[in-house]
């Protein structure tokens, strides 16, 4: 693969050139506390791809400084997920646990130099002392301690002599620091855990703002690649390194944009919550984001290395389109994997004017593919086809079998529908057919016109399968939790049929079949008594038609994203209006950045701002929402205005409605150009907060789910999110989810067996 130069790549050859640094050393430091996903094969990608590239190493190192979530089958899928996108990391496996006493020696050391110190306020008290954007913070009267007493208290915290919370240790740097993150940092802890590697020895942890910088120092990392979020704890990085006066080369610390996708949750934290709550079966479940997932479902490592370059390097967070994930599986098996014929909803036809059977024999390729090969395709007289393959009463534009159309089967022969079979509830069982002899694929002499080719397979040799249709976990682009999730994202077909040819005893096989999609024989449940094959992807985006998209090509679309997000320094003026979002209205950075950087976004939000001060919430519509539509749409066709956005989110604020229901209105509001509260009061949207109308609806949800309330009873409290979702659901979404979820949680303590 030919990875595009990037910003972080210049700035490697700068320092290879400049003599900088000598040896590119990168390291990938993921958390052990869950499976990686995407966004992880995108961090994987980059430092293990730029430290390959310029003749480095990358290191692999699991960041555990948090004993009470990590845990040593993380580990395991943290290798296997770098393995398997086909990296090496240099020598062991690290941890930071490693390096602890070397990380608590320079913890003296910053204390014997006046720069560190104990402080025992409680964990309120620090926040409020740490002041705001605009006030500044106060110091602790315990900064003053003495060195000595510093030592003493910092030494008996190490040796578990207080309670979790009693003291911490900070830096001492400045309280008034612009940067917030300034304001005497947090340097270690106490926690009284059993830590997974490292056991009992330690009752103090690093925080990774300390744990981080020195890691790299230890290992001799030279750049430090991270993303985004960690860009103000980049001064502390330096701090940290600088007062302990060590010697170079150091380390730099250097930010990209995350990686964020559409229909789905990222952190592993709402991973978990979906594997613990049995949303999904495991960690590996096909429709999870996770490496392991993707692995699972039939995704190749390089169509997702190949999505990491597509989505590029850029400085700004985007959200990707998840159809471009999906075009890069396509785009890398569409020449590479064979075309069979599966039928996944079998309806017999019986060729009557047919007898005997015959071997025919066809090509897996299509022309236009490169590869050659083909197999031995039984045909007779008892095959079946795909029941939505032949219509008694055809729409217009109907391509296939009906009574008076006939169609070529797949490599074989057209036929002709003679008779229909039903059964007493009219349900049709069976059709008698005609073949054609002179229309054998390939040497067609017949002279009959057909509009289509169907799939079907010899009922004889035929082998029955089950078949697992994959879709998208979510049913809305930016899913708030477990109440988006969408209830077809997995059919099971029990009974479909394959030729012989796709029965398979090689593992990692993968297949076309004939206008269904992508399929991959499962690598766990996969037997020669059960085969079993996951959907990897459709042959064509069946979502796109929903979002209206034009007529781009996802690699096109990428690249025109990766330009509009690229390193172009900001102007002055959104300069000035991003440093405005983020210390007065106290935007995050992505809403910052989109807005700061696109003139009508801004003068949108102004104005709306006008008429509502609810910075974070408008932010959030104008920047998600409004910049949708403005994407495919200009500003004067919009239907809507920035006053009614302002009415739509102090719906949002008093709690009139919720947010989901917010981008339903917002939808008909693109569509019909009416006042959102209209909207709302003709389509009886408003939200139920009352208790009594919501009550009945849990007990009724409680009732139908005995097997989860069992479960929820026995310890598995991660289900009080199944019955939330549940309830939500029933309401339409109409649901307050705050009184929700109280009102559950009341409920299932109480429920009896
Ligand atoms: P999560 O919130 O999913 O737990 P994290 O940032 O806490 O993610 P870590 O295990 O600490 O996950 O991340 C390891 C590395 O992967 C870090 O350098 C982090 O910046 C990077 N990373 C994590 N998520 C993404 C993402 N969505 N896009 C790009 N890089 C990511
Ligand atoms: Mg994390």
């Amino acid at each position: 693969m030919n990875e595009s130069k990037n910003f972080l790549r210049t700035i490697v050859e700068e320092d290879l050139k400049s003599g900088k640094c000598k040896e590119v050393v990168t390291r990938f430091p993921p958390e052990p506390n869950g499976f990686p996903h995407i966004g992880h094969a995108k961090s994987i990608f980059i430092n293990f791809g730029i430290a390959r590239d310029y003749n480095g190493h990358c290191n692999l190192r699991m960041d555990d400084t948090n004993p009470t979530t990590e845990d040593t089958k993380y580990v395991e899928a943290l290798k296997d997920a770098v393995e398997w996108l086909g990296y090496e990391w240099d020598g062991n496996v690290r941890f930071t646990s490693d390096y602890f006493s070397k990380i608590y020696d320079y913890a003296i050391e910053l204390i014997k130099i006046g720069k560190a110190y104990v402080d025992s306020l409680t964990e309120e008290e620090i926040r409020e002392y740490r002041g705001t954007v605009i006030e500044a913070g106060k110091r602790s009267k315990y900064a003053q301690r003495s060195v000595q007493e510093n030592l003493d208290l910092f030494e008996r915290m190490k040796n578990g002599e207080f309670q979790d919370g009693e003291h911490v240790l900070r830096a001492k740097i400045d309280m008034s620091a612009s940067n917030m993150k300034m304001r005497d940092p947090l340097l270690y802890r106490i926690r009284h855990t059993h830590h997974f590697r490292a056991g009992d020895e330690w009752a103090v942890y690093p925080m990774y703002d300390f744990a981080h910088c020195l890691s790299d120092y230890i290992e001799g990392v030279s750049h430090s690649l991270c993303t985004l979020e960690f860009e103000n704890n980049r001064d502390i990085y330096n701090w940290v390194l600088e007062e302990l006066n060590l010697e170079p080369p150091r380390p730099y610390q250097y930010e990209f944009a995350r990686l964020g996708i559409n229909y789905t949750v990222m952190s592993k934290r709402k991973l978990l919550e979906l594997v613990e709550g049995d949303f999904v079966k495991g960690w590996d479940d096909p429709r999870l984001p996770t490496i392991a997932g993707y692995r699972r479902k039939g995704y190749t490592p390089e169509s997702i290395l190949n999505f990491c370059d597509l989505v590029g390097v850029a400085k700004a967070n985007s959200m990707v389109d998840v159809s471009q994930l999906e075009f890069c599986i396509r785009d890398d098996l569409n020449t590479k994997v064979p075309r069979v014929m599966c039928v996944l909803d079998p309806l017999k036809v019986t060729i009557a004017n047919y007898d005997g059977s015959e071997e025919l024999t066809a090509s897996y390729y299509p022309d236009d593919v490169p590869k050659e090969g083909s197999r031995v395709l039984p045909f007779s007289r008892e095959i079946y086809i795909e029941r939505d393959d032949f219509n008694e009463n055809p729409p217009k534009g109907y391509f296939r079998l009906t009574p008076t159309q006939s169609v070529r089967l797949k490599h074989a022969y057209i036929i002709s529908c003679k008779e229909i079979i039903k059964d007493a509830n009219g349900n049709i069982t069976e059709i008698i057919a005609e073949y054609h002899p002179t229309s054998k694929s390939g040497s067609d002499t017949s002279g009959i016109k057909v509009k289509s080719a169907i799939q079907w397979v010899s009922a004889k040799e035929a082998k029955k399968v089950e078949v697992r249709l994959y879709d998208r976990l979510f049913s809305c682009e930016a899913p708030q939790g477990v109440e988006d999730i969408n209830p077809d994202s997995l059919k099971v077909v029990k009974n479909a049929l394959v030729e012989p040819a796709v029965i398979t005893d090689k593992p990692d096989e993968r297949f076309q079949f004939e206008r269904q999609g992508y399929f991959y024989a499962d690598p766990i449940d996969y037997t020669d008594e059960k085969p079993v094959f996951n959907k990897i992807v459709g042959l064509k985006d069946s979502w796109s038609k929903k979002s209206q998209k034009t007529k781009t090509t996802p690699k096109q679309q990428v690249k025109k994203e990766q330009i509009d997000g690229e390193v172009v320094p900001m102007t002055e003026t959104q300069k000035a209006l991003y440093d405005n979002y983020i210390n007065e209205l106290k935007l995050n950075s992505e809403l910052s950045n989109t807005l700061a950087r696109d003139e009508q976004l801004s003068a949108f939000y102004k104005e709306a701002l006008n008429a509502l001060e609810s910075p974070v919430n408008l932010a959030n519509i104008i920047a998600n929402e409004v910049a949708r539509e403005l994407k495919e749409h200009q500003l004067s066709e919009l239907k809507f205005t920035p006053k009614q956005i302002a009415e739509l989110v102090k719906m949002i604020d008093d709690a009139t409605i919720s947010n989901k229901i917010a981008k339903q209105i917002f939808e008909e509001m693109t569509k019909s150009g009416e006042n959102p509260k209209k909207i709302v009061e003709d389509k009886g949207l408003i939200q139920i907060s009352d208790p009594a109308k919501i009550s009945p609806i849990i007990d009724e949800v409680i009732a139908k789910n005995p097997d989860n309330l069992v479960k929820f009873k026995a310890g598995n409290t991660k289900l009080l999110g199944f019955f939330v979702g549940q309830v939500l659901k029933a309401t339409g979404g109409k649901a307050n989810p705050k009184v929700v979820n109280e009102l559950v949680s009341l409920r299932l303590q109480s429920a009896e067996l």
